[in-house]
C-alpha cells in the first residue's frame, strides 16, 4: 500500500480508480477512511442517513470483484446519493417529513446500476425538500453548510451531494437537477457537475418534482470523475417512458475523442462557443464576470474561439419555469396523502381530515408554495392564461437555443449571477431565490446537457462556476471541452481550506 490514509480523500474517482486496479489501496482501507471523515464532519449537515455496516460489506466485495480479475473502472469507488433516489436498504425522504419512515421496495434505477457497477454506497445526501431550492435551507432535516464557509449556503438543491464532495467525504455522488440543481451547487462548491440531456438518465425511482424536467446526474471533482460516473448511470430503461432509447455510452471515451485539426497545443482547436448577451447583463455581479471571463480566456488559450450569440428570451424562463414546474409538483405531490407512504397525522375525524392534517404537517412552506402555484395555474379559467402559454413559450426558448446552436458548438456563461450566499438571506424572499436561478433556467427548459466547471474564485474567497451548454445529446463534446480547461488548470484542484 503506497497511499497513505491521509491523502486517500484528495483522490478523485478516476485517481482512485486507477489506485484501486493498481492494488495501491483497497476500496476497504477507502470506505473506513471516508466513514471516518463523514461522522468527523457530521457537523456540515451534508448526509442524512449513513450505513457504515452496508457501506463495508460493499466494500468487501468490490475488492473480492478486483482480486478476481474484474476490471471495472467504478469497482470500489465509494459515492452517496441524493436522497430523492429510492433506495431499498436505506430510508428515503426526499428531505421531507412527509416520508419519514418510508422504505422503498427497490433501487432506483440510477443507484441499481451503480451498484452494479462496483460503487459503494457510504449513504443518503441531504437536499431540499422534494428539491425545491438553490440554498438546501428548505431540508426538513437540517441545512448543510457549505465547506468553504459555513456562513454560507452549498446551494440547491444537491447542496448536500455538493457540500460532501467539495469537503472530500466522497469522491462522487449523484444529483438531480430540474432547474439548475447539479449546476448551481456545484458553481457554489467549486466543483464539477453534469446534467445530461433530459432521457438520458432513467428517472425510475427518483422522487417526481416537474417529470418534465427532472433529470439526474454526477458531482464530482473534474470531468473525467462526472464521464465514469455518467456512463454508469445512464441508458435506456423501459420502466422510464421517457427514457431515451440509444445504445449505452461510453462518455469517457467521448471525452478523450480527440476533435479534428486539434494540436497538443490546442486541443479545442475550431471549438465555437457562444456568449449569450442576456447571460452577461449589468446586474451580473464583477466578481462572477471576471472568474467566467477569466475561464473564457483560457478556453480561447487551447483554441477555441468566442462568438456572440442571442438567447432573447432568457428572462421569460424564470416565469415560464416557475409556472411549469409547479404545476408538475402540484399533480406529483398528490401521491403523498398519508395512505400509501410514510408519514400519516395521529388523530383526524375522517378521510378527508386524514389527507389534510398528514400534508399540512409532513410538507414544508416552499412546497406548500408550489402546490398553490401549481393548482392555481392549472385550475380551470387561468390554465390558458398561464399554464398554456409557459408552455409555447418553452417551445420558443428552446427553439431560440437552436437557432444559437446554428452558430456555435457550445454555449458559455455564468451558472448563477453571484458566489455562494450566507445562510438566511434570501429565505424570506422566494421571488428572490427564484431569480437568481435565472442561468440554469433556460437549459432545462430546452432539456439540453449542461455543466458547471469551477474557473476561480470572487467574493470572500467563494468559488464560481462556468456554465457550459451542449445541444442535445453533445454530453461528450461538454465533457471534451471541460476535460480540456481542468487538463491545463487547476481551478477543480482546489479545496476548501482546513480539508
Ligand atoms: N432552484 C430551482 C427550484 O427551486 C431548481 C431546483 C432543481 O433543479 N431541483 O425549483
Amino acid at each position: 500500500m503506497t497511499k497513505t490514509s491521509s491523502s486517500l480523500h484528495d483522490l478523485g474517482v478516476a485517481q482512485l480508480s486507477r489506485a484501486l486496479a493498481a492494488k495501491e489501496v483497497s476500496s476497504l482501507e477507502v470506505t473506513q477512511h471516508l466513514l471516518a471523515r463523514v461522522t468527523a464532519a457530521d457537523a456540515l449537515g451534508a448526509f442524512l442517513h449513513v450505513d457504515e455496516a452496508q457501506a463495508l460489506a460493499a466494500a468487501q466485495a468490490a475488492d473480492a470483484r478486483r482480486a478476481a480479475g474484474e476490471t471495472g473502472a467504478l469497482i470500489g469507488v465509494p459515492l452517496a446519493h441524493k436522497d430523492i433516489f429510492v433506495t431499498r436498504d436505506m430510508p428515503t425522504t426526499a428531505g421531507s417529513k412527509i416520508l419519514g419512515g418510508y422504505l422503498s421496495p427497490f433501487d432506483a434505477t440510477v443507484v441499481a446500476r451503480l451498484n452494479a457497477a462496483g460503487t459503494v454506497s457510504l449513504g443518503k445526501l441531504n437536499c431540499d425538500e422534494f428539491a425545491m431550492g438553490s440554498a438546501n435551507e428548505n431540508s426538513a432535516y437540517r441545512p448543510v453548510m457549505n465547506p468553504w464557509d459555513h456562513d454560507r449556503v452549498p446551494g440547491g438543491s444537491s447542496g448536500g451531494s455538493a457540500a460532501a464532495v467539495a469537503a472530500r467525504l466522497v469522491p462522487g455522488a449523484t444529483g438531480t437537477d430540474t432547474g439548475g440543481s447539479i449546476r448551481q451547487p456545484a458553481s457554489f462548491t467549486g466543483i464539477t457537475g453534469i446534467k445530461p440531456t433530459y432521457g438520458v438518465c432513467s428517472r425510475y425511482g427518483m422522487i417526481a418534482f416537474a417529470s418534465s424536467l427532472d433529470q439526474a446526474g454526477p458531482m464530482a471533482r473534474s470531468a473525467e470523475d462526472c464521464a465514469l460516473l455518467l456512463s454508469a448511470m445512464s441508458g435506456f430503461d423501459e420502466r422510464d417512458a421517457t427514457s431515451i432509447q440509444q445504445a449505452p455510452q461510453d462518455f469517457h471515451a467521448q471525452m478523450l475523442q480527440a476533435r479534428e485539426g486539434a494540436t497538443a497545443a490546442q486541443p479545442l482547436k475550431g471549438l465555437r462557443i457562444g456568449l449569450p448577451r442576456e447571460f452577461f447583463p449589468e446586474a451580473l455581479s464583477a466578481d462572477v464576470n471576471s472568474a467566467v471571463r477569466q475561464g473564457l480566456a483560457e478556453l480561447e488559450k487551447l483554441g477555441a474561439t468566442l462568438v456572440d450569440v442571442s438567447l432573447p428570451r432568457t428572462e421569460l424562463a424564470i416565469p415560464v419555469y416557475y409556472i411549469i414546474a409547479p404545476a408538475e409538483a402540484s399533480s406529483n405531490l398528490s401521491r403523498f396523502d398519508g395512505v400509501r407512504f410514510g408519514h400519516r397525522a395521529a388523530q383526524y375525524d375522517d378521510l378527508l381530515d386524514m389527507y389534510k392534517k398528514t400534508r399540512a404537517e409532513g410538507f414544508g412552506a416552499e412546497v406548500k408554495r408550489r402546490i398553490m402555484i401549481g393548482s392555481y395555474v392549472l385550475s380551470h379559467g387561468y390554465y390558458d392564461a398561464y399554464y398554456l402559454q409557459a408552455q409555447k413559450l418553452r417551445r420558443m426558448i428552446a427553439d431560440d437555443f437552436q437557432q444559437a446552436f446554428t452558430q456555435c458548438d457550445l454555449i458559455a456563461g455564468p451558472v448563477a449571477p453571484t458566489v455562494a450566499w450566507k445562510h438566511g438571506e434570501g429565505k424570506d424572499d422566494p421571488v428572490k431565490a427564484y431569480l437568481a436561478d435565472i442561468f440554469t433556467l433556460p437549459g432545462s427548459l430546452a432539456g439540453l446537457p449542461g455543466m458547471s466547471v469551477p474557473v476561480g474564485v470572487g467574493e470572500g474567497g467563494m468559488p464560481v462556476g462556468l456554465q457550459l451548454l451542449g445541444n442535445y445529446f453533445k454530453e461528450g463534446q461538454l465533457l471534451h471541452a471541460a476535460h480540456a480547461l481542468q487538463q491545463a488548470t487547476a481551478w477543480h484542484a482546489s479545496a476548501p481550506g482546513g480539508i
